[in-house]
């Protein structure tokens, strides 16, 4: 079985005077063990509340979620079955998710009281911890504050590494440190998916680096996976159109692509999607049955799958 399983799931936002908005509907996304899957697409597509609610901190309107074959109800973290502390969320905003007030080590090693250690033990781990992040090991009796972004981003690392996860979502988690931060935070998230052999999805808007780094990629267009497989053949050979013109937005050389893409019109309004393939006021190749049509994820070949009636 997979260590992630998200079948038809569904998200919807109510809001006063306003239909609701659907801001995932239909994603299926599958996520094996020792795996990083780069989740991509333009800002406002859905990702990050998909991510949200296969880590069961969004409430779902549809669908299925499994974590190691188990079922993730919608709960806060705090109150999270035992059985799901394997599965942990990684936010953009380190310092959002830190107490400013709280040592650093307390932070780190409140994962392992969770799971019913001493005390002075949690504190000890919470130092291996963050020396294994990279971090000094007086760490432990800092603040938050008197560390830098990019340092920050490895101590919330730290924190989630306590609960001893098999699955990481990491949501933009580089998105919000400098330049020389950004590659150094991703190399160390590869680097503890691989000696852990955690499976991670990397939610990112920076093609670039999902591309350096995620073994398969999953495309997600106004709510919905559009397509999904190994990233080298994704990015050599896409399967649906809207991937085509994400990619043909990556510059070559220098790697500094980043979305949103042109493609023609606008991204739709998400309360009032378009009937059909969602894409099909977008799409450069579409057919006329493409405004009724709406194809769901088929599996392709090669472990390639695509939602569009010309992908074969
Ligand atoms: Fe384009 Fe039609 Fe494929 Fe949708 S189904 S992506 S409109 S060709
Ligand atoms: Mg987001």
């Amino acid at each position: 079985t997979a260590l992630l399983e998200a079948t038809g799931v569904a998200v919807e936002y109510h809001r006063t005077g306003a239909p609701p908005l659907r801001a995932v509907d239909h994603a299926d996304l599958t996520l094996n063990r020792g795996e990083i899957l780069g989740l991509v697409g333009e800002s406002g597509c859905g990702k990050s509340t998909l991510g949200r609610a296969v880590v069961g901190l969004q409430r779902t309107a549809a669908g299925e979620i499994r974590f190691d074959g188990r079922p993730v109800a919608p709960l806060g973290l705090r109150r999270r079955p035992a059985d799901l502390r394997g599965l942990q969320m990684v936010f953009q905003d380190p310092y959002a998710s830190l107490n400013p007030r709280r040592l650093v080590g307390d932070q780190v090693g409140d994962g392992y009281l969770l799971g019913g250690t001493s005390k002075a033990e949690a504190r000890r781990r919470a130092g291996e911890l963050l020396e294994r992040v990279g971090l000094p090991a007086d760490a432990v009796k800092r603040y938050p504050h008197e560390f830098s972004g990019g340092q920050r981003q490895r101590i919330a690392i730290a924190r989630t590494l306590a609960a001893e996860p098999s699955c990481i979502i990491a949501d933009e988690p580089i998105s919000a440190l400098d330049a020389s931060a950004q590659a150094s935070v991703a190399n160390l998230l590869v680097e503890l998916v691989r000696e852990l052999d955690m499976g991670m999805v990397f939610i990112s808007h920076d093609l670039s680096v999902v591309r350096q780094i995620a073994d398969r990629t999953a495309v997600m267009y106004l709510g919905r996976v559009v397509e999904v497989g190994p990233t080298r053949q994704v990015w050599s050979e896409p399967a649906h159109p809207y991937t085509k013109a994400l990619i043909s937005a990556v510059p070559r050389a220098d790697g500094a692509g980043v979305l949103p893409v042109e493609l023609p019109g606008d991204v739709p309004d998400p309360s009032r999607p378009p009937g059909g393939c969602r894409f099909h006021p977008r799409c450069p190749v579409a057919l006329p049955s493409c405004a009724d049509d709406d194809p769901p994820l088929t599996i392709l070949r090669d472990g390639r799958s695509a939602a569009c009636v010309l992908a074969k």
